[in-house]
């Protein structure tokens, strides 16, 4: 199997591939919306069967189905290749009408159209390439498209966690950065710290009153200390909430916290002194959840995968860099188990979650021909 064909049968085959990924970005799949997320897994099972997989539609009460796809399934030798992807975006339903599906100077836009439609297609572009070009790889290829992604992949987290184990790879289609295959993820968790203090009039018993606000505002100052950004372990009070009207000491203040850690151990250690945090006032009381719900992807389970990218890139005249990023993935518990995993082998483009995602359109033949070389070479 030469490298070239692959990419040389990819770019011929353009037209068809932006074909299926207009009619991907314009199935709207919201994590929330069940409906939209099921549609979109039809069509890709529609897909996937045309091109010669062995298709299972996951169904589930409340979450969107994710969709199990396998390919030389007859190779049972080995063990299979995961490719994982999701099947939501972020995006509600009804952003079609203001960011429709549109092609300008050589790149593709609309919602997930970067984050990971173009991923799932290149994906699916990588086996028909392989089948035309007859580059049958060494064992079965299972795809695993997760229907709640964007969410903390928590519908199908146990499926997910069965497939890696059975892998000897898995492949993380999500977008590429920059250019970069993505060898490292930190960690992600969310903590809550709820005040429970006490409601006073301000005016005429303040002195009554637990001023919850105030009481976590000083925790805010403590929590904000145990980020250490130098080593890339960073800390977001992303919401707070609290008090009811100016004139009342306030009983309740809540904030949401987002963490980032370099390592599983910071991990720990942060839950350690975040669970260990104490009021500063005698009459309050707090309240933690949460943790670390995403364990750091570290660089030593992708190395020798991207190495063998870098090298099949080569072959076929791409020079492929390597990234570290804090956004979390699937990859974060594969790589969590121990199993290879190399991330960032979906689309070339920017602005993800945002107002101008694209992608690049004459990087997406490249990106589907290097994941099929990778399926048959590893
Ligand atoms: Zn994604």
């Amino acid at each position: 199997m030469n490298p070239r064909s692959l990419l040389s049968f990819c770019q011929a085959d353009l037209k068809a591939l932006m074909e299926c990924l207009r009619r991907a970005v314009e199935i709207e799949s919201p994590t929330s919306s069940k409906a939209g997320v099921d549609h979109l897994a039809n069509f890709f099972a529609r897909e996937f069967r045309r091109s010669g997989g062995t298709v299972r539609l996951l169904r589930h009460a409340t979450a969107g189905s994710s969709l199990l796809a396998e390919f030389w399934g007859e190779r049972r030798g080995m063990k299979p290749i995961l490719v994982l992807g999701h099947l939501d975006t972020v995006w509600d339903l009804g952003t079609l009408r203001r960011m429709p599906f549109r092609v300008h100077h050589g790149r593709a836009y609309g919602p997930g159209i970067l984050d990971m439609k173009s991923g799932l297609v290149c994906g699916l572009w990588a086996v028909r390439a392989l089948r035309a070009v007859k580059g049958a790889p060494r064992s079965p290829v299972r795809f695993f498209l997760n229907s709640d992604e964007e969410t903390s992949s928590v519908a199908f987290r146990k499926q997910i966690l069965a497939e890696a184990r059975r892998a000897r790879a898995v492949l993380v289609l999500e977008p590429a950065q920059g250019r970069a295959l993505k060898t490292a993820r930190k960690g992600v968790g969310e903590f809550q710290i709820t005040v429970h203090g006490r409601a006073a009039h301000a005016g005429v018993n303040p002195a009554a009153g637990v001023n919850a606000i105030a009481e976590l505002a000083r925790q805010l100052l403590r929590v904000e200390r145990l980020a250490r950004p130098g080593r890339g372990l960073t800390i977001n009070v992303g919401v707070i909430e609290g008090g009811t009207r100016s004139n009342v000491v306030p009983e309740h203040a809540t904030a949401r916290v987002d963490v980032r850690v370099p390592r599983l151990g910071d991990g720990k250690a942060l839950e350690r002194k975040v669970y260990a945090l104490k009021p500063v006032h005698p009459g309050a009381r707090l309240e933690i959840s949460g943790g670390v719900n995403r364990p750091p992807m570290e660089r030593a389970r992708a190395i020798d995968l991207f190495r063998q990218a870098r090298k099949l890139g080569r072959e076929m005249g791409m020079e492929l860099e390597e990234a570290s990023t804090g956004g979390g993935s699937d990859g974060n518990f594969t790589a969590a188990l121990g199993i290879p995993t190399l991330d960032g082998l979906g689309g070339v483009g920017d602005d993800a979650h945002a107002r101008h995602e694209h992608v690049i359109i004459r990087e997406l033949p490249r990106r589907a021909a290097l994941l099929a070389a990778l399926m048959a070479r590893i």
